[in-house]
């Protein structure tokens, strides 16, 4: 019965409802009273910058990126990002209000190609305009290529970096070349010296399981390599191969991909380790060590989930800036548009580039908490869900399937189902039960008018 749900494509579940359900729109109306009603709450809130360049592409990558090498073009978008933040805290300042920021993220795309200068400016803009008392935490994504050294490294902790988050994939050569990604074990181990680890409060360590050419053995070797490291933090991603929508995909050979059920033997022989090391898991593809603040977090049961991934719980609500971010205020979602030239000839017109959201109804937000609990906690308590609507026959059926196959485990006296192991492989399936738009359009969840992924070389940035 397993083999239906390995063929079964359905949605990754980060936010719900899934991006595919948002409404396009052509004004901004629905964005400025949220962002209103957030200024004058003066709730906190996460930040997410992200920068869309990469001077190389990656084959597995599923990220929203344009390549390019180009110094001017890096520093273009820096520019149009900077004046998106001053548009957001002019409106701030409307209300008498500042920001009360408590984490930022930078991610892309490649934000260490970020000039330096416009780096600096683009953190002075954002502290000269926020209630900085709030702020706890500058994340990096660092890509350990590109003229990466310690001392580069280092230089982002005086502008207030205080985590970085390394894209390592894998340690094995022949899959590093099938990706077109090389970074060694010794690139990283001596990226990593004692003054960066000292200095930086968390550094957590992506990889993929599912890349093309890899084995278990090679996977084994790559994890412990990993283990040896000793990152605090720890994310697993599974290899999501839709050339159609990826069209670099295409670059690599089908026939070098693990099959699915070597997928399911991959993802638990690296979360064996994981776990046999101390890492501890947080949801089904974070691990963490118990000094890392996700693990402290997840064990008072303050974890929370935004746009981006875990928070620990400091702020629900995240404001995003930069080409394709993604924001959340509230029971509102909101995205900006893909298409680099058209972010930036939006805010020369000083309008937030806002192109598709979401505005949640009542049922929405039960089943988001549904959604979100299995995630975070992989449990699903009963009790309280006393739901009619939600807990249907069909629900009920899906539930009674999922412990007999093994994805879920029943605690009759307290009525709680609890996720297994192999049922955090199929996590976004078991979401996908509570899904009241899963009948809709799934394969329109990535096909963007407004912006080829990771193909929209045409720029045209000359214009402004
Ligand atoms: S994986 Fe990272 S560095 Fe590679 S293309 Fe994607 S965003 Fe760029």
């Amino acid at each position: 019965m397993i083999q239906k749900y390995i063929k079964r494509k359905v949605p990754f579940y980060t936010l719900y409802p899934t991006q595919s359900n948002w409404e396009k729109i052509n004004n901004n109306e629905n964005f400025n009273s949220y962002l209103e009603k957030i200024i004058k709450s003066n709730s906190q809130l996460s930040m997410y910058l992200h920068f869309p360049f990469c001077p190389k592409q990656c084959y597995f990558c599923h990220c929203y990126t344009v390549i390019s090498r180009k110094e001017d073009h890096y520093d273009k978008i820096s520019s149009s990002i900077i004046k998106e933040l001053e548009l957001l805290f002019n409106a701030a300042r409307r209300f008498g209000k500042k920001l009360k920021i408590t984490d930022i993220h930078f991610g892309g795309g490649t934000p260490t190609v970020i000039p330096e200068q416009k780096f600096e400016k683009i953190i002075q803009t954002i502290k000269e305009n926020i209630d900085s008392d709030a702020l706890k935490e500058i994340a990096l994504e660092v890509d350990p290529r590109n003229d990466m050294n310690s001392e580069k490294l280092l230089k982002y902790s005086f502008y207030g970096v205080n985590r970085i988050s390394l894209g390592i994939q894998d340690f094995d050569k022949d899959v590093q070349k099938a990706v077109n990604r090389i970074n060694d074990y010794e690139l990283i181990d001596n990226l990593l010296n004692k003054k960066v680890r000292e200095t930086f409060d968390s550094i957590n360590f992506d990889f993929i399981f599912g890349l093309p050419k890899q084995t278990k053995k090679s996977l084994e070797t790559t994890t412990k390599k990993i283990v040896s490291l000793k990152p605090s933090r720890i994310t697993i991603l599974n290899m999501d191969h839709r050339p159609e929508i990826y069209r670099h995909q295409n670059a690599y050979k089908e026939i070098d991909l693990p099959t699915d059920e070597l997928k399911i033997q991959m993802y638990e022989l690296c979360t064996n380790i994981l776990i046999l090391n101390n890492y501890q898991k947080i949801g089904v593809n974070h691990f963490a060590l118990d000094n890392d603040i996700l693990s402290k977090y997840k064990n008072e049961k303050k974890l929370y989930r935004n746009p981006n991934g875990f928070s620990p719980g400091w702020a629900y609500d995240m404001i995003s800036v930069g080409p394709s971010a993604t924001g959340k205020l509230g029971n509102y979602y909101y995205q900006n548009i893909y298409s680099v030239d058209k972010y930036i000839e939006s805010i020369e017109k000083k309008n937030f580039p806002i192109n598709r959201e979401k505005k949640l109804n009542n049922e929405d937000i039960k089943r988001r908490k549904i959604i979100m609990d299995l995630l975070n906690f992989e449990e699903l308590h009963l009790k309280e869900l006393n739901d009619n609507d939600i807990l249907d026959n069909n629900v009920l059926y899906k539930l009674e399937e999922f412990v007999e196959i093994d994805f879920l485990n029943y605690d009759e006296k307290n009525q709680v189902y609890s996720v297994t192991d192999l049922g955090s492989y199929f996590i976004n399936h078991i979401c996908n039960i509570f899904d009241s738009y899963k009948d809709n359009k799934y394969l329109s969840q990535r096909e963007f008018k407004d912006g080829i992924r990771s193909l929209d070389r045409n720029l045209n940035l000359n214009k402004f």
